[in-house]
């Protein structure tokens, strides 16, 4: 997810303010960190401990391999109901336990169930949201079972199973569900006549270190956390539906006044759409990915919307060369770019990033050549990287999602080079911030509480004290963090731990100390000014 775009002029320099170098305010202190961890501020070098084994560097622009083993499995036959702002239907959902211990019962995510009662989750929903019906649960081996909802989170689903599924073993899970689309103008909900339709499914959490990982929800963000899986989806809606989605569409039949389309997305974390009778459609084969753009042609109202799509596909390009060369091309045939309403700047998905609308009003004409379009849906595509082909859990270590992917935002700056790449890069540099400086005021101006403040980037969301300051430390600070990795180590060397992180756990998910492993073991254990950095910055320990 990328922050907010603020479309009117006075806000726009806020979120330029936001989007720029804004040091001071919310950077950690190594000194002041000293009474209450010594171990990290005695000697630099303590942020590792060990002997890390050499890791060597894939060559630039290397292509990134899908899986060979077997991953999990659904099959999804689906009806699409706009006037009643629904989607639902059956589910066949094959898998296995992959872990070491039995499992005794599942934990599933609803999150469409949290839009029952959105004042606690976003600031304005006005109605079409609610608890998920979810029936006729069964286990291909023991026949029929029961769900309750977690009474702390109704999102957090659990599946008691009439027998355990032990380390290795398969089932077949089938459920039908009808869930609720709010109306809604952000990643989940309609508006304009725009369905964005993601996290929508009951899906199977992520089972880790023994236990089921459910985070909390939140709006802030990305906080969604599951499986590589292949997903075979079929999709009814009313003759006219435009489908942007996950995966690529394979077939579309239209018969009475109704449409059925099917849809295939092998290796993706999550299946999402957009749909929309307004959507039009463009396409650019570029670096051998089929790029489409969906934007309403209906609002704007008759405006030209050449400028944007053409800048869509521009950016499109230059990120897939620049991320290619720099972390391993992208490996899927199709990217959708979906101009849809939408409360921040834009959203990631597997294949598919949603870009607010809003870029192609009037905002741009105040700011052509559509900065913000060009940092934002740069941003989202480089979430494909870290989100998508390298998973992660998002709420207990948003950096690694975040933060990073904020650094491929330089990334693709890098690589257009000049002027575009100085003006975007100041404010990140290590001679522009030190991330040790100590500016406690505007902390104090918000009330938070020093001893609520984490010195560190490897945190969860739940340890931020508020949206504002997890927002300015993990997009803002972690990416000067990252940038300042970058310059300890060398531009080349940095991409060559990158392209080797996202080789060693391409479809598989990391973790701080997996990523602090790889960049070990690609550039040594050496080098003073990156363990001071890691030092600083991380508390994760290896
Ligand atoms: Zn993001």
């Amino acid at each position: 997810m990328s922050k907010r775009i603020v479309i009117s002029l006075a806000s726009v320099l806020i979120g330029c303010f936001m989007l720029s170098s804004c040091a001071g305010p919310f950077i950690r202190a190594g000194k002041e960190r000293t009474a209450k961890d010594p171990e990290t501020t005695s000697e630099s070098s303590k942020a590792v401990t060990s002997k890390i084994d050499k890791i060597d560097i894939p060559e630039e622009g290397c292509p990134v391999e899908f899986p060979d083993g077997e991953v999990y499995d659904y099959v999804m036959d689906l009806k699409f109901d706009p006037d009643e702002q629904t989607v639902g239907g059956h589910v066949t959902f094959t898998f296995f336990n992959d872990s070491e211990d039995p499992w005794n019962e599942l934990c599933m995510r609803d999150y469409p169930s949290l839009f029952d009662d959105m004042n606690v989750y976003v600031l304005k929903v006005k109605d079409g949201g609610g608890i998920t019906r979810i029936e006729n649960i069964t286990d291909s081996r023991t026949g029929g079972l029961e769900y309750e909802r977690d009474p702390d989170d109704k999102s957090v689903i659990w599946i008691k199973l009439g027998k355990p599924l032990e380390a290795g073993e398969h089932m077949t899970l089938t459920y039908d569900f009808l869930t609720l689309i709010p109306t809604n103008p952000d990643r989940f909900g309609a508006a304009g006549g725009i369905y964005n339709v993601t996290n929508f499914y009951p899906i199977l959490a992520e089972y880790v270190n023994g236990s089921w990982s459910h985070e909390r929800y939140f709006n802030t963000g990305e906080c969604f956390y599951s499986e590589l899986s292949d997903y075979h989806v079929t999709i009814e809606a009313p003759e006219g539906s435009v489908f942007a989605s996950t995966g690529e569409e394979i077939s579309s039949v239209t018969e009475g006044g109704r449409e059925t389309v099917k849809f295939e997305a092998p290796f993706v974390r999550d299946f999402v759409f957009s749909v929309s009778e307004f959507f039009e459609k463009k396409t650019e084969d570029i670096e051998g990915v089929k790029v489409n753009v969906f934007y309403s042609k209906d609002k704007p109202a008759q405006q030209d919307m050449t400028d944007v799509t053409d800048k869509c596909f521009d950016v499109a390009g230059t990120s897939l060369k620049a991320f290619g060369e720099a972390f391993g091309r992208y490996p899927y045939g199709e990217l959708d770019i979906v101009l849809s309403p939408l409360k921040a700047g834009g959203m990631e998905y597997p294949n598919l990033v949603i870009i607010t609308n809003e870029v192609c009003h009037e905002y741009i004409s105040v700011f052509e050549p559509y900065d913000q379009l060009e940092n934002c849906l740069c941003h989202e595509i480089g979430h494909q990287w870290f989100m998508g082909i390298v998973g992660s859990n998002s709420g207990a270590e948003p950096w690694l999602d975040e933060s990073v992917t904020s650094y491929t935002e330089l990334v693709y700056y890098e690589y257009l080079g000049g002027k575009v790449f100085d003006d975007h890069v100041a404010g990140y540099r290590r001679m522009d911030r030190d991330l040790t400086e100590v500016d406690r005021d505007k902390e104090r101006e918000e009330g938070i509480l020093e001893e609520n403040i984490s010195p560190y980037l490897d945190v969860p969301y739940s340890d931020f004290p508020t949206d504002l300051y997890y927002t300015a430390y993990i997009y803002d600070t972690g990416k000067a963090f990252c940038y300042q990795l970058e310059e300890a180590c060398g531009r080349e060397e940095f991409h060559g731990v990158l392209r080797a992180y996202v080789h060693r756990y391409a479809f598989k998910n990391a973790t701080t100390k997996d990523f602090l492993e790889v960049l070990y073991g690609c550039v040594g254990q050496d080098n003073g000014e990156l363990n001071r950095l890691v030092a600083t910055m991380l508390k994760t320990r290896i």
